[in-house]
């Protein structure tokens, strides 16, 4: 077995110490592989269902206790997780790196990223939970109480690993909710190094629990449990749909950060250099592997050409490799990935796109270094004009006139991010009004934050994580008037 490529120091090192594997877990291991190298990194033991249940039995026992402590004491806990994490970042950047494979940059990045929800959300705690309502009634007063509603499950995907997870938790936690989490196969030893972060913070036993498994049997307990009051799930469409109809029977708040098929648009009188810089980042951040990736360029005509030369210039000049040696690009997570890229790459071409650069994995560093890779003129009815590609591919195609940008672009079930580049105050002003997505970014790709409300519209999901917005499918409104009359 190999360990993780660094020795960490604080004891996180070997995760099959972590205690946190153990609390639900059975007979059962799951095995944790490098994806750079293949190499078996860790035998974590899971849970069954049995397991799943004994989760919402401790956060179901926790959940008055939590609710009731005061706000203060519920931030003091949030404020020592946060410096728990920011303490160990080095430790788990290399760990994240060990199980997903994403540059050491973006995957210490991710921590701050991971723990700046963690402190936002410990402030959040004590803001006002009760609002005054202007009486419509004689002699009587009226409040808008929020309270927590339950035990949360929150179910987070392998490419956000830590931020996926502290995004849900600090939100249901500072909203006085106790959680179960179900982290992805891929990336459990994240989730448990969190765990074991948040145990040393002393949230008291019962309030955080993480269970790893087969998801369809977790997750499928706790959709049918109904003392399980909200569900907040980040990953694919797909599987989003599954539990929105699995948690139809029990009414649970839900979140769902689902998929994206975010268009980058670039007009002419842009700032080409800027959007081609933007748009590296846009495609290749988290090595294609993020909801917010660009999917699909569309260009206008005039500056067509350049574009595509100076965008074909950047990307050969990005650097594949492992994660430790701090490429710009690292492995997809599995080969279903890797055939993927292939697929829609093979596809556009057969429709008539024109290959740039790229094309096929790095077979020299192993089968799931896939190529950064540039497609031009590809059509609309290529698979990638549609279809999540999640990966490191750049389809490019011309337009002609605001109204059939805006109209391609949103022609589409995913309703995540869109990105504009133009220096027209007007144009940008048209655009962002017509853009049917719940983000759009003007001239930069970088918008996300602990103070800003992220989601989608459309298929790309439910309700917003972040802000004071994350924190309402935590609660529910509880209306009260009261006649002194
Ligand atoms: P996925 O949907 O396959 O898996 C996500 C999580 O769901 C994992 O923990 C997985 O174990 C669990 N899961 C899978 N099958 C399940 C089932 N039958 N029942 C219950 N749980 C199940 O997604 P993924 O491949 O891990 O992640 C990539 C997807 O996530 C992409 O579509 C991406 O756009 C999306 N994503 C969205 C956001 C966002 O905030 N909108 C952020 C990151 C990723």
């Amino acid at each position: 077995m190999s360990d993780l490529s660094n020795k960490p120091t604080f004891g996180l090192s070997d995760p099959e110490l972590l205690p946190g594997a153990g609390d639900f877990a059975g007979d059962g291991r799951l095995a944790v592989r490098d994806p750079a190298s293949g190499a078996l990194i860790a035998q974590v033991a899971i849970s069954d269902a049995h397991g799943a249940r004994a989760a919402v039995d401790a956060a179901h026992a926790a959940f008055d206790g939590w609710a009731t402590t005061l706000p203060q004491d519920r931030a003091a806990i949030l404020h020592r997780w946060h410096a728990l994490i920011v303490a160990a970042k080095e430790d788990l950047a290399r760990i994240m790196v060990a199980e997903q494979g994403k540059p050491i940059s973006e995957a210490r990045g991710e921590i701050d990223y991971a723990a700046s929800f963690v402190q936002f959300y410990a402030e959040e705690a004590l803001r006002p939970n009760i609002e005054g309502v202007t009486s419509h009634l004689p002699d009587a007063e009226m409040e808008l109480w929020r309270e927590p509603v339950g035990v949360a499950a929150l179910i987070t995907p392998w490419n956000f690993p830590s931020a996926m997870i502290t995004r849900k938790a600090a939100a249901a936690l500072a909203a006085g909710c106790t959680v179960v989490i179900h982290p992805s196969a891929e990336t459990p030893l994240s989730a448990l190094a969190l765990a074991e972060l948040a145990r040393r913070a002393g949230f008291p036993q019962g309030v955080v629990n993480t269970v790893i498994g087969d998801a369809a049997t977790i997750v499928g307990e706790w959709t049918s449990d109904k003392r399980v009051r909200a569900l907040s799930f980040t990953g694919s469409t797909e599987v989003g749909r599954l539990l929105y109809r699995q948690s139809a029977d029990t009414v649970k708040r839900l979140v769902l950060e689902l998929g994206g098929h975010a268009p980058f648009i670039v007009f002419k009188g842009a700032d080409i250099d800027r959007a081609v810089t933007e748009a590296i980042k846009a495609k290749f951040a988290t090595s294609g592997q993020d909801c917010l990736g660009a999917n699909r360029f569309y260009i206008q005509r005039p500056v067509y050409e350049e574009f595509c030369a100076k965008f074909t210039h950047a990307v050969d000049a990005l650097t594949l490799g492992r994660g430790m040696d701090d490429p710009d690009i690292g492995p997809l997570i599995h080969e279903r990935a890797i055939d993927k890229q292939q697929a829609h790459v093979d596809d556009a071409i057969a429709k008539g796109a024109r290959l740039l650069t790229g094309g096929g994995i790095d077979a020299g560093l192993g089968k799931l270094f896939y190529r950064p890779t540039v497609l031009a003129d590809v059509p609309d009815e290529a698979a990638i004009m549609s279809e999540e590609t999640f990966g490191p591919v750049a389809p490019l195609t011309v337009f002609d006139t605001e109204e059939e940008v805006i109209a391609r672009a949103n022609a589409t079930e995913y309703g995540l991010v869109a990105y504009v580049h133009s220096l027209d105050p007007r144009r940008i002003y048209r655009l962002t009004r017509a853009l049917q997505f719940g983000m759009v970014a003007v001239n930069r790709t970088k918008v996300t934050g602990a103070p800003i409300p992220f989601g989608g519209t459309k298929q790309s999901g439910l309700g917003r994580e972040g802000a004071r917005q994350g924190l309402e499918a935590f609660t529910d409104i509880k209306y009260v008037c009261r006649d002194w009359g």
